[in-house]
């Protein structure tokens, strides 16, 4: 803990003072243009991945990237999607899935996860992407990679449900992105929706 505490004291005296005029700015409110929503994973840092400051990026993170459908349940996704849609009028929204994650691996093989329930639901959200692959694949040939990033296109269907996102679609002035984290190499993979497959973002 004493490293997160140095690390608040050098952000202030050091960090701080370099960018005044930016903090100062922020102080009083924020207007980012991108919903930013991807896995807990500590690996994955949003701002460093895009090269973004604070205030760009609006981030919302959960186990597996989820956007639950819309429905009665009331949790902090949902309420983070309709605040950056309906409130602080982001122009995009980026589900950004990674390799090697925990929650969709848990997602295909849900029968390890008995002795965490909540967890055992929650990626329940992604199982969907997993079975719809398994079906044009065959169960036992989906990889990885290819269940993360059906997870994400799947999760981008979701938004639709939400009726802050829907309006704004609608009003054809948001865009939904799909991207997928290569831990390691750096790359990003964007999902294109007319080969239904995922290339390389910076192409
Ligand atoms: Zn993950």
């Amino acid at each position: 803990m004493q490293k997160l505490i140095d690390g608040v004291a050098k952000f202030k005296s050091e960090v701080v003072p370099e960018h005044q005029a930016l903090f100062d700015k922020l102080a009083t409110g924020q207007s980012p243009d991108v919903l930013f929503i991807t896995c807990a994973d500590s690996r994955i840092d949003p701002a460093m991945i895009t090269q973004t400051l604070p205030g760009e990026l609006f981030v919302c993170r959960n186990a597996g990237n989820v956007v639950p459908p819309h429905g009665q349940s009331i949790e902090g996704t949902t309420a983070s999607i309709e605040f950056a849609t309906a409130v602080l009028g982001v122009k995009h929204i980026v589900v950004c899935g990674h390799t090697d994650c925990g929650a969709i691996k848990g997602a295909m093989a849900p029968q390890n996860l008995d002795a965490i329930p909540r967890v055992k639901d929650w990626v329940d959200h992604a199982r969907a992407a997993v079975k719809a692959a398994e079906a044009t694949l065959g169960e036992g040939n989906v990889d990885l990679l290819t269940a993360t990033e059906r997870n994400v296109v799947l999760q981008m269907s979701h938004l639709n449900s939400h009726p802050a996102v829907a309006a704004r679609l609608a009003a054809g002035d948001i865009d939904v992105h799909g991207w997928v984290y290569h831990i390691g190499s750096g790359d990003v993979t964007a999902y294109d929706s007319a080969s239904d497959s995922f290339k390389s973002v910076t192409q």
